[in-house]
């Protein structure tokens, strides 16, 4: 089958900076990966070059086999029009530390934007969906909540309905639990736990290492912008075999 993602030796460079130094990993259909890392290493640069925020500079990147951002013919790369990018981006859900809701909308509001508004759904169907997904997430009596008046998990919690209304065949997560104070992280995680045994390909930014050990198939240590190493987790962080993954292991755990 058909990786969900693959790269082949990715670069991305910011001017002179080159913050990723060929990436090569992949991520099979239902798989989780978890990426781990120092900051600055180019974790985030790299979940945005997969979501087509960021351009890279050489190597292939493949979503669900297509080229991201780009056709191939006769060798050669012709860059995909707006509307090209737009549908390869629909297939891919993100969540970011921070959990910008639209501050004026409530959170079923927040749910059906994006289906309504790119999708073409009606809104009888997209509320409907949208109150199945704030269940899901464990919210099922905030429908009408602002994000105001939720808890950063609670949010974050709603980012996630959000994200999963658009029907993505991948999730991203950028440290979601990083921004939450400590009592709310569980919630979070126990969600996003739901969703990998439903079946879902993620990719996972996390400091989270217990989640990490329980929940991916792969761990995948990124340090400089290379990987240092990737596994299992009981490879990656019960066994680690670099130096830097160990150093790093040890400031974390
Ligand atoms: P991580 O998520 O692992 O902390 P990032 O991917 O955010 O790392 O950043 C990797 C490196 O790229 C850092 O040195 C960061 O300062 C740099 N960087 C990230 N985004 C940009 C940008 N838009 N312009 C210039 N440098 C950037
Ligand atoms: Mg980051």
């Amino acid at each position: 089958m058909t990786p969900v993602v693959q790269a082949q030796g990715i670069h991305k460079r910011f001017g002179r900076l080159e913050v990723l130094k060929g990436i090569d990993f992949e991520v099979g259909q239902g798989e989780v990966a978890c990426l781990i890392g120092p900051s600055g290493s180019g974790k985030s640069t790299l979940l945005r070059c997969i979501n087509h925020l960021e351009k890279i500079n050489a190597g292939r990147l493949y979503v669900n086999g297509q080229l991201v951002g780009y056709r191939e013919r006769g060798g050669k790369l012709y860059e995909l029009r707006d509307k090209e990018v737009a549908e390869q981006r629909r297939d891919i859900g993100m969540v970011f530390q921070r959990f910008n809701l639209f501050p004026h909308m409530t959170a079923l509001e927040n749910i059906i934007e994006a289906p309504v508004q790119v999708r073409g759904e009606s809104k009888a169907q997209a509320r409907e969906r949208g109150r199945e997904l704030l269940d899901r997430v464990g919210l099922g009596d905030k429908e009408s909540a602002y994000p105001a008046q939720l808890s950063g998990g609670q949010q974050q919690r709603v980012a996630i309905a959000r994200a999963l209304a658009m029907r993505p065949k991948l999730m991203l997560f950028d440290e979601p639990t990083s921004a939450l104070d400590p009592e709310l992280v569980g919630d979070v995680l126990g969600v996003m736990r739901q969703l990998a045994a439903d079946g879902m390909t993620m990719i996972v930014v996390t400091h989270e290492m217990q989640f990490a050990r329980e929940v991916a198939d792969k761990v995948v240590f990124m340090d400089d912008g290379v990987v240092v190493e990737q596994g299992v987790p009981e490879q990656v962080i019960a066994n680690p075999q670099h130096e830097r993954t160990r150093g790093f292991l040890s400031r974390v755990l």
